[in-house]
């Protein structure tokens, strides 16, 4: 066989170019990690990612597993040509690609009746909502389709733009950083056509509606609207267009981005918006909650002689009431004061200066994130399953699209981060357990012994955040509802005083009685299976808490606004019951998840950033080797190859290799497993390089195949 002098796909899993094989495999490398000789050398890795990417092949496997390095730039990859490429096709029969992934996904679940899921990792910008994007595409376009269903698959690309404007904002590591978890089904009827979708969302970054670090901004949709909005839209709204007036939204001192263009992405909502469902109404009620979280962040407050707290920029009061749908004086009210219920009395107290800000961001914070869940329902009724197509839908089937935050180290760690760092903990964990368990199923149907592969468990790290009583979560917890006296730092001593021996847990305080310098007396630093990680328990019990004063919830539950009347419900003032806290609601919602993810058949993409300058082109080893770590790629290759390398089924590897031996060539008429143990044998494999499955032969060295690859070449 010749080849071109491009990379072409053949029916293995070795790429080969006009050179010899061997100069093929130095130049572009192996398209999957387990054929590397020296699995075990994270060196031997990170070079084959290098050649890679040098030749712009994003793409690698790790067994079934895609790993998928962010180019930051566009190639030619994507077109719908490309997708017929890889419709139907066999996983290893060509390129390494997203689209293989999706196609294989997609027929696993039809041909199996099984529920499929792909889980898509990666550290921020590494390239997560661009993969589920290019998935979803990838089914709208190549998926057997009606009117009716073209219509819900316009809806459901459709609702990417909008939940990215409200849910998405410019990170210093992002300029598009998705800042909630989003997991995605797309329901199938029986004949694989997309009929139905439903989303769920995870753990908004709330705290960016009112503050952002430097260089960063906060979501997208306050700047579209002044850039975007027409001037009618901002008269009503009593907006300006300059992001400069509003403090909200200029705390990172960045209120453009050169790489986004605020007015061209207004448009797109604004048409997408109607398409998914949204009626003009709910529209403009939408705008003017926006609207108003902007008009909040511009209410002020002043000290008055005795202490008393009053809003200084009371003529803004009308326009936020007005907004809001609410009453202008029980808001003002409500900003300045606390309703306290004591012995049975209610009593009025005033707020402090702080307490006042305090108390503002955090209505600020809740109407936003209130109102971004409410989306999400309402995107969710549009995408929903109709009735009457349900009926035809025996036999559906569903595929589950995870785009979730990956394991984040910032130099400032917070409440957030130790969210996500537990949420990335529960999903190695699962990431074990069903990686190794599908690795034994397929031993098992093959009739090939097993063979225990070392892992380490990370089990011990969550029982450490979330085991009832006793974890990290529920110390939390207790200290938030402890009457008295609390703060981050008596939550601090709880931790040392109940966790303060786990092998995983590390604070300033020695077991010796000394102090460790490195370590700051606010901080507590947690042994993650990716790395360590120090958290600054500073605004831990609030951002757990998470709660908004009595009385300012009764002025939103009366509001005359559709959405806020729908997000701020009346029994929750009646109701004297508390509500779960934040981590509480967070470790429920995983544990959900998981078990939804356990329910299907796992896929997985891995993605990589390449450097954090957002530049094509460039390979920051040192970031990328870190990441390689905290993916747990090189353990991930350990189980895959710790059995055997390459597997393929017995008629696959008759039809390649029969040119090989007389007896096999041209045709081997006979069982396909004679034809392989004849064409192995005429080879001179040694019993201890491979075995006979039930319809697969398992090679255990890369090098056996390269051997019999360079065979067919000569
Ligand atoms: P976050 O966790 O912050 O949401 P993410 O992993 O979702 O990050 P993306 O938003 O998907 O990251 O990607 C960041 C940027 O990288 C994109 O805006 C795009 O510019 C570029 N990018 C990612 N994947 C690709 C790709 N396959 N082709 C071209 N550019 C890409
Ligand atoms: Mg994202």
């Amino acid at each position: 066989m010749r080849y071109q002098g491009r990379e072409v796909d053949i029916d293995g899993r070795v790429r080969l170019v006009m050179e010899s094989a061997l100069t093929a495999r130095d130049r572009v490398g192996v398209q999957d990690f387990v054929l590397l000789e020296n699995y075990n050398s994270e060196a031997a890795f990170i070079e084959n990612l290098r050649r890679r990417f040098r030749e712009n092949l994003i793409y690698t496997y790790i067994g079934s597993v895609l790993v998928s390095m962010n180019p930051y730039k566009e190639l030619e990859i994507y077109s719908k040509p490309q997708m017929e490429r890889y419709r139907g096709v066999s996983f290893y029969e060509i390129s390494p690609h997203i689209y293989a992934l999706s196609d294989n996904t997609y027929r696993a679940m039809r041909t199996e009746r099984k529920d499929q899921c792909i889980l898509i990792s990666g550290e921020s910008g590494a390239g997560k909502t661009e993969a589920s994007k290019k998935i979803l595409l990838y089914y709208a376009v190549t998926c057997p389709t009606n009117d009716h269903m073209a219509a819900l698959g316009e809806r459901l690309l459709q609702s990417n733009p909008v939940l990215e404007a409200f849910g998405n904002a410019k990170t210093l590591r992002n300029d598009n950083s998705s800042r909630f978890g989003k997991y995605m089904d797309v329901q199938f009827d029986f004949r694989g056509a997309p009929v139905g979708g439903h989303i769920l969302n995870y753990l908004l970054e709330k705290s960016r509606v009112v503050h952002q670090n430097h260089g960063e901004r906060n979501f997208h949709i306050f700047y579209q609207l002044l850039e975007g909005g027409d001037n009618e839209l901002l008269n009503t709204l009593d907006l300006e267009r300059n992001p400069q007036s509003y403090p909200y939204l200029v705390k990172g001192n960045c209120p453009r981005v050169s790489s986004i263009s605020d007015k061209n992405n207004w448009k797109v909502v604004m048409k997408a918006l109607p398409v998914i469902g949204f009626t003009e109404e709910e529209i403009q009620e939408l705008l003017n909650i926006i609207a108003g979280v902007l008009h909040l962040g511009n209410t002020q407050f002043g000290e008055g002689e005795e202490g008393e707290t009053y809003v200084t920029t009371e003529n803004q009061i009308s326009t936020l009431a007005r907004l809001l749908g609410v009453d202008g004086s029980a808001l003002e009210e409500a900003l300045t004061h606390r309703k306290l219920t004591a012995k049975g009395e209610e009593m009025i107290s005033p707020l402090t200066f702080e307490q006042a800000v305090s108390a503002r961001d955090a209505l600020a914070k809740t109407v936003y994130g209130r109102t971004f869940t409410w989306l999400v329902e309402k995107i969710n009724q549009s995408l929903a399953l109709k009735d009457e197509i349900y009926h035809n839908s025996k036999g559906s089937s569903v595929i589950g699209l995870l785009d979730i935050y990956g394991f984040e180290v910032l130099q400032h760690n917070s409440f957030e981060q130790f969210c996500i760092n537990y949420c990335n903990e529960k999903l190695q964990q699962l990431f074990i357990e069903l990686t190794l368990r599908s690795e034994q199923e397929e031993y098992e149907t093959e009739g090939i012994e097993w063979e225990t592969v070392q892992y380490f468990d990370n089990k011990i790290i969550c029982d450490l955040i979330e085991e009832k009583h006793k974890g990290i979560i529920s110390i939390l917890d207790e200290e938030c509802l402890r009457p008295g006296e609390t703060c981050d730092v008596s939550f601090l001593e709880k931790l040392e005083d109940k966790v303060g021996g786990h092998p995983h847990f590390i604070t300033h305080k020695l077991a010796n009685g000394k102090t460790r310098r490195v370590m700051s007396r606010e901080e507590f630093r947690l042994l993650h299976y990716a790395g360590e990680v120090n958290y600054n328990v500073n605004g831990f019990l609030d951002k757990n808490n998470d709660s908004l004063n009595r009385n300012l919830k009764e002025v939103m539950c009366q509001s005359d606004n559709q959405i806020l009347s729908h997000c701020f419900r009346r029994e929750e003032v009646i109701d004297q019951k508390r509500p779960e806290m934040a981590a509480t609601q967070f470790k429920n919602s995983l544990m959900k998840l998981m078990e939804i993810l356990m329910s299907k058949e796992p896929s997985y993409v891995r993605c990589i950033k390449p450097n954090e300058a957002k530049q094509p082109g460039r390979f920051d080893e040192v970031l990328i080797r870190h990441q390689v770590k905290y993916l747990g790629l090189m353990e991930n290759l350990r189980v895959r190859r710790a059995g055997f390398a390459y597997r393929r089924r017995f008629e696959a590897f008759l039809q390649r290799y029969k040119p090989l031996c007389p007896e096999t060539w041209p045709n081997w008429h006979g069982p396909l497993v004679d034809g392989v143990a004849t064409l192995v044998d005429h080879l001179g494999y040694k019993p201890e390089e491979y075995k006979l499955g039930r319809s697969k032969i398992f090679i255990r060295f890369p090098k056996t195949l390269f051997m019999t690859e360079d065979a067919l070449e000569a």
